[in-house]
């Protein structure tokens, strides 16, 4: 990529005026993807000034900073000891060590990539995002419509008396996933999350629905199994057919829902 200026703003509110200067002027997180491409960038906008990269437990919630690594959501102690450890076992296998010291939190979720492992094991938290412009909204509702030109702040998970799976499939190990799935309880309340479909996560939203009211039998979770598989679209790209994604969901879902049990 080539940059032709560089800018380190003291405050969002500067940043978010440059980034809409000019079409090309782009907010730089961990670069990891960035690098990868060969953008021609007007003035590149570096967060690291702004007290970004930090995870913090308050009395009802867990905020991760935008600028927070894969590598600091692994080693964090507030995220292995909540949520079951989900968090730390969804990024814990990406690729390498170097590269979970780079990667960042508000580059993935901002991005809503198909094939991401955080993404689907944040969803099933139940969390808000906040962006600058557009405010605090569910990332439920922000993984379906995204935004333009705005800088995602920090992610705000809700704590609750929760436990939690994450399951993925890979072909090997370092690459992307063929699929991954969360499942989380609160108390009566199930939610199913689905990602790498190849499409980005959403919640299976009958699914999750069907097990809530359950018995949570062998057949009961077979039922939530494969009406997940029914509800959501799957899709076909180089790494697995729609049909082999179908029939992997039902499993990693039934595997969650039994691991959550547990
Ligand atoms: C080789 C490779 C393998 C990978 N494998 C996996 C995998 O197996 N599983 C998985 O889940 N993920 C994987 N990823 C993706 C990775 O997890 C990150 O999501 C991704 O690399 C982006 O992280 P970054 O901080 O480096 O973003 P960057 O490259 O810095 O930025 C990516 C985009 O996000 C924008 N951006 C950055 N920060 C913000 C912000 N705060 N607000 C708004 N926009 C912002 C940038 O402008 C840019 O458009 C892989 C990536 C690579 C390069």
């Amino acid at each position: 990529m080539r940059i032709n200026n560089y800018v380190a703003p003291d405050n969002l509110a500067e940043a978010y005026l440059v980034l809409n200067e000019h079409n090309s002027n782009t907010v730089l997180g961990g670069c990891t993807y960035l690098r990868l491409t060969s953008k021609n960038i007007d003035t590149a906008i570096d967060l690291s000034r702004l007290g970004l990269r930090y995870i913090e437990e308050t009395a009802d919630a867990v905020e991760i900073g935008a600028l927070a690594t894969y590598r600091d959501i692994e080693v964090s102690g507030i995220l292995q000891s909540l949520f079951s450890g989900v968090l730390p076992q969804s990024v814990m296998v990406i690729v390498g060590v170097q590269f979970r010291n780079l990667a960042t939190v508000g580059a993935t979720v901002y991005s809503r990539y198909g094939f991401s492992d955080l993404n689907t094991a944040l969803l099933a938290l139940n969390p808000e995002v906040v962006l600058y412009h557009a405010g605090r909204i569910p990332m439920a509702l922000f993984l379906e419509q995204g935004a333009s030109k705005d800088i995602l702040e920090k992610v705000i998970i809700p704590k609750a008396d929760l436990r939690a799976s994450f399951k993925y499939l890979r072909n090997s190990s370092g690459d992307y996933a063929i699929l991954n799935v969360a499942v989380a309880r609160s108390r009566d309340e199930w939610k199913i999350v689905v990602g790498a479909r190849p499409f980005r996560a959403m919640i299976a939203a009958e699914a999750s629905k069907c097990l809530s009211g359950s018995r949570l039998q062998k057949e009961d979770i077979e039922r939530a199994a494969k009406t997940t598989a029914d509800e959501l679209e799957f899709g076909t790209n180089m790494r697995s057919s729609r049909e082999y994604r179908q029939a992997v969901c039902e499993v990693l879902v039934q595997r969650a829902i039994q691991e959550v049990i547990s």
